[in-house]
């Protein structure tokens, strides 16, 4: 594997070239650029306890054990696993919405240290920057709007923005480079989050970089197990990772 180089015209015509730059970077929010402090357990714990799952029960052990290895994944994919049918993940995931988005309007919320001076770095070195996140839309922008950082990039997404599915499918990934049009192909992507999804759906999407971050609710090894072509302490770390030439990590 080549590390990371600066664009080499070869690349559009030799195929064996795998040397690229990253264009475009896919962060996602909650653990990765956000840290909300284990918000997200809170809020589901108030969802749960809303369709009759107890505090303290064996059955709502079992239920945030699958929140904690699912972290990532679209939120209402998740209520459908545990509840089945579609009224109560419904009923679920309205009731975990308005809890996040009530701890969050509490100033329950900050940037993960550096991560806004990260995302106006990249964009100087001149990288496109789209944020990404498993929540719905009324989450995202709550979280937006807490942290001011409306307008901070050009692209956000939410699961619904692309198709419904988001991850630990590519979906989302693959929606930021349509929407943008600023890579001439996915391995000009990096894509940056906390979470094994985070790197199912970057390993799935092609991005040439998958970088698992140590801020939030998986560990080296999870982040690894799942794709992850690179770990860093934090998000802050990534613009000198792009800069390479970084030596990439074991699959
Ligand atoms: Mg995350």
């Amino acid at each position: 594997m080549n590390p990371i180089n600066p664009t080499n015209p070869t690349n559009l015509t030799d195929p064996t070239n795998d040397s690229f730059s990253t264009k475009l970077v896919v962060l996602d929010m909650a653990g990765t650029t956000v840290a909300d402090g284990g918000l997200v357990e809170r809020a589901f714990s108030a969802a749960a306890e809303r369709l009759g799952v107890e505090p303290g029960s064996a059955d709502h052990a079992a239920k945030l054990d699958y929140v904690r290895a699912t972290m990532g994944e679209s939120k209402i994919s998740v209520f459908r696993h545990l509840f089945g049918d579609e009224a109560k993940a419904r009923q679920a995931n309205a009731a975990f919405e308005e809890a996040y988005g009530g701890l969050v309007d509490a100033g329950h919320i900050a940037p993960v240290p550096g991560a806004r001076a990260t995302i106006e770095q990249l964009r100087s070195d001149g990288r496109r920057v789209v944020l990404t996140t498993g929540f719905a839309r009324v989450t995202q922008d709550a979280i937006l709007d807490a942290l001011g950082w409306q307008g901070l990039v050009e692209l956000t997404l939410c699961p619904a923005d692309a198709g419904g599915r988001g991850r630990p499918y590519p979906d989302m990934v693959l929606a930021a480079l349509l929407r943008t049009g600023a890579a001439d192909g996915v391995r000009e992507i990096a894509v940056a989050g906390d979470t094994s999804y985070d790197m199912l759906s970057g390993v799935r999407s092609g991005a040439g970089v998958v970088a698992g971050v140590l801020t939030g609710a998986h560990d080296r090894e999870q982040l690894l197990a799942h794709g992850a072509t690179h770990v860093i302490g934090s998000v802050a770390e990534l613009p000198g990772l792009l800069a390479g030439p970084p030596a990439r990590e074991g699959r």
